[in-house]
């Protein structure tokens, strides 16, 4: 089935079952193209600080609360400059006390981790959940390579990951993912892993505010206004993802 066909049915059934989110999401602004105003991020963290029904779990946890809108902070370093960026929003996390993830691409192709060792080192140092951004889906023997960014990653930061997150490729090798997927619920303990976000067995979410919405006819990315203000259909008992490349965050 076709994706659009796919999003096309799944709104007609969270118009049934949530019409508050559908509403919202049918609405939805573009808020700003990137670069993004570091403000912009801080402002949303202390609306998660003051708001007493919101509690920001740490990332690498699979457990969340009953009796709390749930949010979880997760930066993806998919570029050089995110490595070079890193800081601006873990320090903003730091500083309210937010046990976000980060995690690393071993590809060596925008960038090496063997070169940021220290980088690394320092986000677990203070406290992130700090793992493997995994690619390996791009590979046919998608388990081996897996094996080999597992090494590598401890190899060039000097620790074992045992979270990770999936780099996304647009439609490509959807089916390769899928089982790359469908092994790691079953089998993640097995190669030394205890959580990712890939799949709702470990833990799904009801919403993503992302700062990675591609607008084709400017080729830029943009962020819509759930970055400037919680939607208000979040719910008690579920979870939702900030999900940031740092890349496209700058000083204000
Ligand atoms: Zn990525």
């Amino acid at each position: 089935m076709k994706r659009s066909t796919k999003n096309k049915i799944k709104s007609v059934i969270r118009s049934v079952v949530d019409p508050a989110a559908n509403d919202y999401l049918e609405s939805r602004q573009n808020f700003s193209y990137a670069p993004f105003k570091l403000a912009t991020y801080q402002n949303l963290l202390q609306q998660a600080s003051k708001d007493g029904r919101i509690r920001v779990g740490r990332f690498g946890e699979a457990k969340s609360s009953k009796d709390h809108i749930n949010v979880f902070i997760r930066h993806d370093i998919d570029t050089l400059k995110c490595v070079q960026n890193i800081d601006l929003l873990l320090d903003s996390d730091l500083h309210m006390d937010f046990p976000a993830g980060v995690y690393f691409l071993v590809d060596d192709d925008e960038y090496r981790l063997q070169d940021f060792k220290q980088v690394a080192q320092a986000c677990k140092e203070k406290g992130f959940e700090t793992g493997l951004h995994t690619i390996c889906y791009a590979q046919d023997d998608y388990m081996g390579q897996f094996k080999l960014e597992t090494e590598k990653f401890a190899d060039e930061a000097g620790f074992r990951p045992t979270t990770f997150t999936i780099h996304g490729m647009g439609e490509k090798r959807l089916s390769v993912r899928k089982a790359f997927i469908r092994e790691m619920v079953k089998n993640h303990t097995k190669y030394g892993y205890t959580f990712s976000d890939c799949h709702k067995a470990f833990r799904g979410y009801h919403h993503v505010i992302e700062d990675c919405h591609m607008d084709f006819s400017v080729n830029n990315r943009y962020i819509f206004d759930d970055f400037n203000e919680f939607p208000s259909f979040f719910r008690k008992g579920k979870n939702y993802l900030i999900l940031t490349h740092p890349c496209y965050w700058e000083q204000d």
